[in-house]
């Protein structure tokens, strides 16, 4: 595997990053240690087995890496900060490190708000303290093989059969789908109706009739679990429901733009760790007589490159500072959801260029960076749902 060039957790951006405290800035620094100790020299490894260890969920746990914001009561650490879950975000991506990257804050900032907000207390009591402590991963599925944009049109249903509901169907792309053992499943507890036809359970992956595909081949995130999910005829108790009967899409959609959010910081870290590992690269790699960092060309492409990722970090955290205040708008998650995965693309893209062949080979790190992005522009609602989402309000209040 090649060695990561430059200084992948540091960075060129020298705007102050005004959002962090001295308790943020120890934890990043203890989150750094970890990433470099435990998660880098093992991530090839988890690449090649197609998932991330469950030691390393473990570990994560028992550092209270996991869930931060899981109250004390369940088992976690009750910090409610966001900025903190953010950091640990950060730090897988910038060092590349796409399984964790993005299946910790699927676990931590899109799976464990649901149980925290919606569930009953027998759930909250039972799994929360498995989800602080690692012992338990959790997935979130809602997409279906006929309906990812369009989840209203989800098809699996959760029949009201008095004290259980009797659910079949199946889903897919999955994220933690196979090591995961705690679901939040979107359902159909009205097949007719749209978006009041939806409802949110908790299942597990022990319950009989429910059964995992195996992890997916996809183009990139090779150590991450992607994968199918399938009920056949699965007793799901009442108790499992999470929150209202019907009202499942409304809570999707309120928390939706933490899920936005969360994207949008993986994209952006995962641009700028590029960007670190490419000057490292091009101060070493010599062509015509002189390290090719010489050449103007491409100290200018260094130049461009720098400033965009500079500006699209300052536009993060500023939303990254509103959310942690309960005070971003869904718009901007949708923004930062669309311009940093795109802008991560983009720069990974002109990163590879900078490797010449070598950004081609996989055992390099900007390849490797290269395929993971991609996805990142597709899921948590794609990047033209996203300009759908901003573009609704621009129209609606004006006559032309
Ligand atoms: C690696 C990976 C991990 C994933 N993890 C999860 C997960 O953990 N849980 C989960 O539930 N899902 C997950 N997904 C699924 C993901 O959310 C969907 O793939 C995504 O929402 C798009 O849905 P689709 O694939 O059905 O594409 P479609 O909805 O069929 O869209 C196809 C194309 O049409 C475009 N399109 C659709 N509607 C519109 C419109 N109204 N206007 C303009 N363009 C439109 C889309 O943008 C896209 O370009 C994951 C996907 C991937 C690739």
């Amino acid at each position: 595997m090649d060695v990561l060039k430059g200084d992948l957790l540091k960075s060129i951006n020298d705007i102050p990053r005004t959002i962090f405290s001295e308790d943020h800035v120890l934890f990043r620094q203890a989150m750094e240690d970890f990433v470099l100790s435990e998660v880098v020299p093992n991530h090839e490894q988890w690449e090649k087995n197609k998932m991330v260890s469950k030691e390393f969920w473990l570990s994560m746990g028992n550092n209270g890496f996991l869930a931060p914001q899981i109250p004390q009561a369940y088992g976690g650490m009750g910090i409610t900060d966001f900025r903190f879950n953010a950091i640990i975000s950060e730090l897988l991506n910038r060092a590349g490190c796409s399984g964790p990257g993005i299946g910790v804050p699927v676990h931590s900032d899109i799976v464990v708000p649901y149980i925290i907000d919606y569930a009953n207390e027998n759930i909250k009591k039972k799994w929360l303290p498995k989800m602080a402590s690692g012992e338990v991963v959790g997935a979130i599925a809602m997409s279906e093989p006929g309906a990812g944009s369009d989840l209203q049109g989800i098809k699996t249903t959760a029949e009201d059969k008095g004290d259980y509901y009797l659910v079949n169907g199946s889903k897919t792309f999955i994220t933690n789908g196979f090591i995961a053992e705690g679901y939040v499943v979107a359902v159909k507890t009205d097949p007719k109706a749209r978006s009041r036809g939806i409802s949110l359970l908790f299942m597990d992956a022990g319950m009989k009739g429910f059964s995992k595909g195996k992890p997916f081949q996809k183009v990139g995130m090779h150590a991450q679990d992607t994968c199918e999910l399938f009920f056949d005829q699965v007793k799901v108790p009442k108790m499992n429901l999470l929150g209202k009967e019907g009202e499942g899409f409304k809570y999707m959609m309120d928390n939706l733009p933490q899920e936005r959010i969360i994207v949008a910081q993986c994209g952006i870290s995962a641009a700028e760790g590029a960007l670190e590992s490419t000057i490292g690269y091009i101060k070493e790699r010599e062509a015509f007589g002189k390290p090719i960092s010489h050449m103007q060309t491409i100290r200018h492409k260094i130049a461009e490159l720098s400033t965009e990722v500079q500006m699209g970090r300052v536009f993060m955290d500023r939303c990254l500072e509103l959310h942690a205040e309960g005070a971003l708008s869904n718009i901007a998650a949708s923004q930062a959801k669309y311009a940093m995965t795109d802008l991560q693309c983009r720069v990974i893209d002109e990163c590879v260029q900078l490797h010449g062949g070598y950004g081609y080979i996989w055992e390099y790190y900007i390849a490797r960076a290269y395929a993971d992005a991609r996805a990142q522009r597709i899921y948590a609602g794609s990047n033209e749902i996203m300009k759908e989402l901003i573009s609704r309000p621009i129209w609606k209040n004006r006559k032309q």
